[in-house]
């Protein structure tokens, strides 16, 4: 193998070097506790408060509206957990969509059994949520509507800024899980009505296990780790320092250079769509065209297996996703793409590209080169096909 090409930047991200310059001190030098009295804890206390600040200044947030986790999946549980068990008085209904992250599907499923009722909505064919039946689906019992910025397995941005509308009108506090969108989609809490919101660092370039919740000034919302007084009391645990640092600092970049990187990847997404489409037939691009994450690409392959790709991808060096991490390993098509309506057997053979500020062109070309003869392999054996082509 002469090369590895890595094109699952939705799955995970390395560490950018300026990153993990800005981390190292606070392992075996700067390795004080935050929360002590001596002054070897200032650099440390400064540093996880530096972070905080770089965090709100990225979404239009206060620093005190920011609780640092440990990563997308605490911030989602947090959200809603936190949310439901503090407005329980309020109601117990939460609307949310059927093409959530786990984090944020399984938390709900788990209040169900509790009590607590939930709305999952439609998407359309893109995978754009359905603005009507969020409307219509408000009720005196809603506390909480919680709605992905963008999907991590087909890329659509929905119509947050509305959705926001829909919320402060109806007086229902606004989850966003911005996970994938952060550093590609301009945010404003304050402009988008967004009360709480979910990121974390490893998408971004940052470590993986470390994350933050953004929680609206005013919202009451119950711990989910209790412990110590860390967090202004909302989260307990010594802070992940050198993590928490890595965020602030891989925040920071992200929406230093969103131009030129959405430009970059937006050129490279694009000649990668073209590509395939110009030169494998019997496909569909999954997800919204132009409503899109810069970096991803998603396309079902007719009379194909997802995992038959993926291994034959990877035997060529190239690392690829069928879905979500997640769900890997699962013989369960993608509950997003099923949402979208894709028929079972094609969902089954889809295949996810998720670009990042490493791949080049030059890239794209060896990919595609590989794709077409693997695809052209994997249907030679495929029975249906044989017949298809007969039939043309
Ligand atoms: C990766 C991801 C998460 C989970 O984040 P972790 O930090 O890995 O726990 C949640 N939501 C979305 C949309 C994601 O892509």
């Amino acid at each position: 193998m002469t090369k590895y090409i890595y094109m699952d930047n939705a799955a995970t991200t390395p560490v950018k070097k300026e990153v993990f310059d800005e981390m190292l001190p606070f392992f075996s030098e700067q390795y004080g506790n935050p929360s002590s009295v001596y002054s070897l804890a200032n650099a440390s206390k400064m540093a996880v408060e530096k972070a905080r600040e770089r965090v709100a200044i990225a979404i239009g947030a206060d620093k005190k509206e920011i609780f640092f986790t440990a990563g997308g999946s605490e911030s989602d549980n947090w959200a809603i957990k936190g949310i439901a068990y503090s407005q329980k008085k309020k109601g117990n209904h939460i609307i949310t969509t059927k093409i959530e992250h786990h984090g944020i599907l399984h938390t709900c499923q788990y209040l169900e059994k509790q009590g607590f009722e939930v709305t999952y909505l439609d998407v359309d064919e893109d995978g754009i949520v359905d603005l009507e039946q969020l409307r219509a689906s408000i009720k005196d019992t809603t506390i909480l509507i919680s709605i992905m910025f963008a999907n991590n397995e087909i890329g659509t941005i929905q119509p947050i800024k509305e959705i926001g509308k829909i919320a402060k009108e109806n007086d229902v506090l606004f989850h966003t899980d911005a996970v994938q969108a952060m550093g590609h989609v301009k945010i404003d809490v304050n402009d988008l009505n967004i009360d709480l919101l979910s990121m974390s660092a490893h998408k971004i370039y940052g470590p993986k296990g470390v994350g933050a919740l953004y929680i609206r000034r005013g919202v009451k919302i119950d711990p989910l780790i209790s412990g110590g007084a860390q967090e202004r009391n909302k989260r307990a645990g010594t802070e992940n320092v050198p993590g928490i640092v890595g965020l602030g600092k891989a925040v920071e970049i992200a929406y230093e250079n969103m131009e030129d990187s959405n430009k970059k990847l937006i050129n490279l997404r694009d000649s990668l769509i073209k590509k395939i489409e110009d030169n494998i037939d019997y496909i569909r691009l999954n997800g919204h065209r132009t409503e899109r994450l810069p970096g991803n690409v998603n396309f079902s392959f007719e009379f194909i297996e997802g995992e038959s790709l993926l291994l034959s991808l990877d035997m060529v060096g190239i690392a690829a996703s069928s879905g979500s991490a997640c769900t890997s390993g699962s013989l369960d098509p993608s509950h997003v793409l099923l949402s979208i309506g894709l028929p079972h057997e094609i969902a089954h053979g889809s295949l996810r590209l998720s670009l990042g500020d490493f791949n080049t062109e030059d890239e794209i070309d060896y990919v595609v080169d590989k794709l077409v003869t693997i695809v052209d392999r994997l249907r030679q054996m495929s029975p249906l096909y044989d017949r298809i082509k007969g039939e043309n």
